[in-house]
């Protein structure tokens, strides 16, 4: 933290983004990660691992919604989903909205879930009781290699491709995906920001146009991430992500006026890019600089 009582993330681009903190609610070294749970004075409480924020109470739904909705509701029938990270639950909460038969997690480090489940229950709201959820502890790239065409849809919810995640966002992993995925299968990973990490999110981009034939990058707004604009990319080889299903919406458990972010609206405007990014640019010319590490 950069002094009692405010949290800023490491640097980007000499940009820092401070909050008030109102307590420190836990702070533990894990076998992987530094994990805090943070009480923000803008956004409630907050998940941070290594100094990254990871979600907020107050706009983790604009993540969620986006990250798995979007691409949920392109598949015309998913059954069997696989999501790799998510430790605080929000993601697997959102996959158990929809009439899935069975949702695999595999999930690095215990620490994440339990703080979170302890300190943001709001997050997972029960999810992790979902008899349809089979948790694993472990490693997401060992579990993928052991998959072939297993699952209809896979959700990559990890931290930034640093640390344990650096697996996460190679050309081996996504044909490991590939060959996870039935036919028709998609994947939505998230990508960093288009603007304070455009390195980030191209090299993203363009490591998945390498290995599947449709690559569709689109945006979130996400206000407590560095920048606010946030990327996310859904990829396959034959199912595209632009709109969704109008029957699968029909089958979201719960008022689709009970969401905070998606609509079917937001959703097909969510794949319309700024013209620099549609190039495959980054979005402004801010000279990119890695994380210093200096909080
Ligand atoms: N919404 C967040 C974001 O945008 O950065 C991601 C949140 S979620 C807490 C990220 C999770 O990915 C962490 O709990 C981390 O332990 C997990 N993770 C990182 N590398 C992993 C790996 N190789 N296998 C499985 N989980 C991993």
């Amino acid at each position: 933290m950069a002094d009692p009582g405010t949290f800023a993330e490491p640097p980007l681009s000499g940009y820092r983004q401070h909050m008030e903190i109102r307590a420190l609610l836990r702070d533990e070294q894990s076998l992987y990660q530094h994990v805090q749970v943070l009480d923000t004075a803008p956004f409630g409480r907050m998940l941070v691992l290594d100094d990254a924020v990871q979600t907020t109470i107050a706009d983790e739904a604009a993540y969620h919604e986006m990250l798995v909705h979007v691409p949920m509701l392109a598949h015309p029938a998913p059954r069997q989903v696989l999501i790799v990270g998510g430790g605080d639950g929000g993601t697997l909460r959102r996959v158990l909205q929809h009439p899935i038969q069975r949702v695999v997690q595999v999930e690095i480090d215990e620490a994440v879930i339990r703080l979170s489940r302890e300190f943001l229950p709001e997050i997972s709201a029960g999810a992790y009781d979902d008899p349809r959820a089979d948790v694993i502890v472990g490693d997401g790239v060992a579990y993928l290699e052991t998959q072939s065409a297993a699952f209809d849809v896979v959700l990559i919810d990890s931290t930034d491709p640093v640390g344990p995640a650096e697996g996460l966002f190679t050309t081996d992993f996504y044909q490991t995906v590939r060959r996870a995925l039935r036919p028709g299968g998609l994947m939505a990973s998230h990508c960093g920001s288009p603007v304070l990490m455009a390195d980030g999110w191209l090299r993203t981009v363009s490591t998945l146009e390498g290995v599947f034939g449709i690559v569709q990058p689109y945006l979130a707004y996400v206000p407590a991430y560095p920048g606010g604009l946030w990327g996310m990319v859904a990829a396959s080889e034959s199912c595209s992500a632009h709109r969704p299903d109008p029957y699968r919406l029909s089958q979201l458990a719960g008022d689709l006026d009970e969401l905070s972010y998606y609509t079917p609206d937001v959703h097909m405007a969510s794949f319309a890019l700024p013209a620099t990014l549609g190039r495959r640019q980054p979005l402004f010319p801010i000279v990119a600089a890695e994380p210093s590490g200096v909080a």
